[in-house]
C-alpha cells in the first residue's frame, strides 16, 4: 500500500474499549506509531500519556493524541467511537445513536486516509460495518468489523474449561451476528482434528445436547453478564483487536470470523455478518467455506434477515 505506513495505527474513540485496545496494541510491539482520537481530546491525551508510561517495559513507539489529519498514513484505523450497551440493552438498541456518530466520524477518516484498513469495533458492529463501507467508499476488503472474533474466543475459552484442554487447541466458530442471533457452528467444531463429541467422550462428557446449549448460551450472554457486573466489556475485545491487527500487519492469511459484506455466501448477500475469512495485508482476502448442518443453516439465514431488517430500517435513507 503506497503512502501507508505499516508501522502506524490509529484508534478512534478512547473509552473503555479504545483505551484497552490501545494498551494491547502498545504491548504487541507491532507498531512504532499510534494516534489516539476522541471527541473528548483530553481523554485521548490522558490515555496517550498513561499508555506511554509503560513503554520502558515494552518496545519503543510514539503514542500521541491527535486529529484526523494525523492519520493519513495509518495502515489500520480502529473505530470504537460510540456508546456502549447499558445493563439490559441489546447491541441492536444502540443502532440509531452510533450510526449518527459513524455518519460524522467515517467521512472524516476517509477524507484524510484513502488507503488504510478500517477495523470497526463499535456496536452493533455488523450494521456499523455496513454503514462504514457506505460512508467511506472504501473497497469492501478494507472495511470489516471485529464481528464474532470475540464470541469465538469466548466459545473456545468455555470449551477449553469444559474439556480441560488448552483453548488454542479448540477449533470452533461463532458465526452470523455479533449479538443475540449468533450461531455456534457445532457441526464443524473439533479439538485438534478430533470431532468435538468424540473428544467430549474422551473427557467423560456424554450429555452433548445439554452441554452445547449451555455453552452457546454462556457465550451469547457473556457481554450481558459482564456489563451487569462491571458496566462494560473491554479486555477480551482488546485482545481480539490486537489479534486482527497482527494478522493484517504480518500478512498472516489467518482465518478469523470477522464481519464483512457477504456475496452469495450460503445464499446471503448485501449484509455484513461474520463468517470465517482469510485476513492478510489487504484486509479480507477471501472467505473460508464452512459447511453447516441444516439447523445451523436455518439459523444463519434468520441472523442475516434480522440484520438486514435493521440495516434497512436504520440506514436506508442514508446509504
Ligand atoms: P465508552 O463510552 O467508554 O467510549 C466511547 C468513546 O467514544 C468515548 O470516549 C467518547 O468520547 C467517544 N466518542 C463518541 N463520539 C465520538 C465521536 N464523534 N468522535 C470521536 N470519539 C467519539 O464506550 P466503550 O465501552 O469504549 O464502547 C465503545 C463501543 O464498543 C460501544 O459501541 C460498545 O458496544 C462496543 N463494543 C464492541 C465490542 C465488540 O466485540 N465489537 C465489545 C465491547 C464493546
Amino acid at each position: 500500500m503506497e503512502g501507508i505506513n505499516n508501522r502506524k495505527v490509529a484508534v478512534v474513540g478512547c473509552g473503555f474499549v479504545g483505551s484497552a485496545s490501545a494498551f494491547a496494541l502498545m504491548e504487541s510491539g507491532l507498531f512504532s506509531e499510534m494516534i489516539l482520537i476522541d471527541a473528548n481530546h483530553d481523554k485521548a491525551e490522558g490515555e496517550a500519556l498513561d499508555i506511554s508510561h509503560g513503554l520502558p517495559f515494552a518496545k519503543p513507539m510514539q503514542i500521541c493524541a491527535g486529529d484526523y489529519k494525523d492519520i493519513s498514513d495509518a495502515a489500520i484505523v480502529v473505530v470504537t467511537a460510540g456508546a456502549g450497551q447499558k445493563p439490559g440493552e441489546t447491541r441492536l438498541d444502540l443502532v440509531k445513536k452510533n450510526a449518527g456518530i459513524f455518519k460524522s466520524v467515517i467521512p472524516q477518516i476517509a477524507e484524510h486516509n484513502r488507503e488504510g484498513i478500517l477495523l470497526i469495533v463499535a456496536n452493533p458492529v455488523d450494521v456499523l460495518t455496513y454503514a462504514a463501507k457506505k460512508y467511506s467508499g472504501f473497497p469492501e476488503n478494507r472495511v470489516f468489523g471485529s464481528g464474532t472474533t470475540l464470541d469465538t474466543a469466548r466459545l473456545k475459552y468455555l470449551l477449553g474449561q469444559h474439556l480441560e484442554v488448552d483453548s488454542r487447541s479448540v477449533h470452533a466458530f461463532i458465526i452470523g451476528e455479533h449479538g443475540d442471533s449468533e450461531i455456534a457452528a457445532w457441526s464443524s467444531a473439533n479439538v485438534s482434528g478430533i470431532p468435538l463429541n468424540d473428544f467430549c467422550e474422551m473427557r467423560g462428557h456424554f450429555n452433548h445436547e445439554e452441554a452445547m446449549e449451555r455453552i452457546a448460551e454462556g457465550v451469547k450472554n457473556s457481554a450481558y453478564r459482564i456489563i451487569e457486573k462491571k458496566g462494560a466489556t473491554y479486555y477480551g475485545i482488546a485482545m481480539s483487536v490486537r489479534r486482527i491487527c497482527e494478522a493484517i500487519i504480518r500478512d498472516e492469511k489467518t482465518i478469523l470470523p470477522v464481519s464483512c459484506i457477504q456475496h452469495d455466501n450460503h445464499g446471503i448477500s448485501d449484509v455484513a455478518l461474520s463468517m470465517p475469512a482469510i485476513i492478510g495485508k489487504n484486509g479480507v482476502e477471501g472467505m473460508a467455506p464452512i459447511s453447516l448442518s441444516e439447523n445451523e443453516e436455518k439459523k444463519l439465514q434468520a441472523s442475516a434477515k434480522a440484520l438486514k431488517d435493521v440495516i434497512d430500517d436504520a440506514l436506508e435513507q442514508d446509504c
